[in-house]
């Protein structure tokens, strides 16, 4: 089977091409192109999405990105099975044009169409880059979204618990701009704590004395705050020391937290009796190291394989949902010309809307 897969719910506008020898499984997948056109630029002045913004970017620039996908790994849509598509959650206006296109695309070339929800591409991404077997436990940890999975097939997925206010992402990012660091706030908070002692300011670990593996993170953004600015009464300004320890102090929290809630995932996820246990993680925030350290010992520890796909399979990306639609495709998933563009759409909601309409 050979994909073409669509991504614009975000601010990347992504196309690529993936094939897989069998027909169901990760035996032999291949990506045989992964184009990104990345629009942070176009925001960057807006310290944020703007939505209307990357609507318009994503539908001018979706041809070219089909294109520049399709040459790279040198086939044509006669080569193509299907094409997918992300049909939500995400900033609506980018899904629509992503939809759209794919329905032309679809249309004029005669190929099938799959709706693919965006969280599963993030979740799936370990079968396509590792192979891993299902069931598997997936932590997706990223600028917009912080909640544990159980992977059980390609449209069935246990939610067991997530963050009920911002996602980690954010909260790096809103951290950096707190102590005037640059964007994205993950990896500027990282390096900037490599310097720093994360035990001199006392920041919590919201709803760990909870049970459950739910999270919250926005608390840890307000002490932050309230530490910065106690810093700045003292000295007028923030330190570079001060800087290196807020930062190393969040970043330690972030991750406590992340830590001990994957253990309670962990045993949930167990008590299932696996064959082949695995945790994997996915999301922006998976790059951080000191994250990936104390989740490898973890993992490690209860005996369950850990897999981190690289980075660029991490973050926003078209190889991904050209691999749920493949796994999809295979289960028989096929939406018609009426594939609605989704904001909001809940991965546990599981198998009838990710099968589509067509079913
Ligand atoms: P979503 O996929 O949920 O819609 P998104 O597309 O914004 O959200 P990603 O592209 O997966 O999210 O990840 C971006 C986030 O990852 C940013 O918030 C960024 O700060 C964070 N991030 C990137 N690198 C690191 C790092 N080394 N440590 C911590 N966070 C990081
Ligand atoms: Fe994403």
């Amino acid at each position: 089977l050979t994909i073409l897969g669509l991504e614009s719910s975000c601010d990347d506008t992504a196309a690529a091409v993936v094939r897989c020898g069998g027909n169901t499984g990760a035996d032999g997948a291949q990506i045989l192109s992964s184009v990104v056109y990345g629009q942070a630029a176009l925001h960057a002045s807006f310290g944020g999405v703007v939505p209307e913004i990357a609507a318009r970017a994503h539908a001018e620039k979706l041809d070219h990105c089909v294109e520049a996908a399709l040459d790279e790994a040198g086939v044509t849509l006669a080569d193509c099975d299907a094409v997918a598509v992300t049909a939500g959650p995400g900033l609506i206006g980018g899904v629509l044009a992503g939809v759209m296109c794919a329905k032309g695309i679809a249309a004029g070339a005669g190929l099938p169409l799959v709706g693919v929800n965006h969280l599963a591409g993030h979740a799936l991404t370990p079968r396509l880059t590792d192979g891993l077997a299902f069931p598997y436990l997936m932590l997706l940890v990223s600028g917009g979204h912080c909640q544990f999975l159980i992977a059980h097939a390609p449209d069935r997925f246990d939610r067991l618990g997530g963050t009920i206010d911002d996602a980690p992402g954010e909260a790096f990012d809103k951290t950096a701009r707190l102590l005037g660091l640059g964007q994205p706030g993950g990896p500027a908070v990282e390096a900037e704590a490599q310097a720093g002692d994360p035990a001199r300011f006392a920041l919590p670990r919201p709803l760990l004395d909870r049970p459950g593996c739910d999270m919250s993170f926005s608390g840890l953004k307000t002490a932050i705050l309230r530490e910065r600015d106690r810093c700045i009464a003292v000295h007028g300004g923030l330190t570079r020391q001060d800087r290196a320890d807020l930062a190393a102090g969040f970043q330690a929290a972030v991750a406590d937290v992340l830590v001990e809630k994957t253990r309670r995932a962990l045993d949930q996820y167990l008590s299932l009796a696996p064959a082949a246990p695995a945790l994997a993680v996915a999301g922006g925030v998976a790059a951080n190291g000191p994250l990936r350290t104390a989740l490898t010992v973890l993992a490690a520890g209860r005996g369950v394989r850990f897999v981190a796909p690289p980075l660029r399979l991490c973050t926003d990306n078209a190889a991904m949902i050209a691999w749920a639609g493949l796994e999809t495709y295979a289960a028989g998933a096929r939406d018609g010309m009426d594939l609605a563009a989704r904001p909001r759409w809940p991965l546990d909601t599981t198998r009838a809307p990710l099968l589509g309409s067509g079913r």
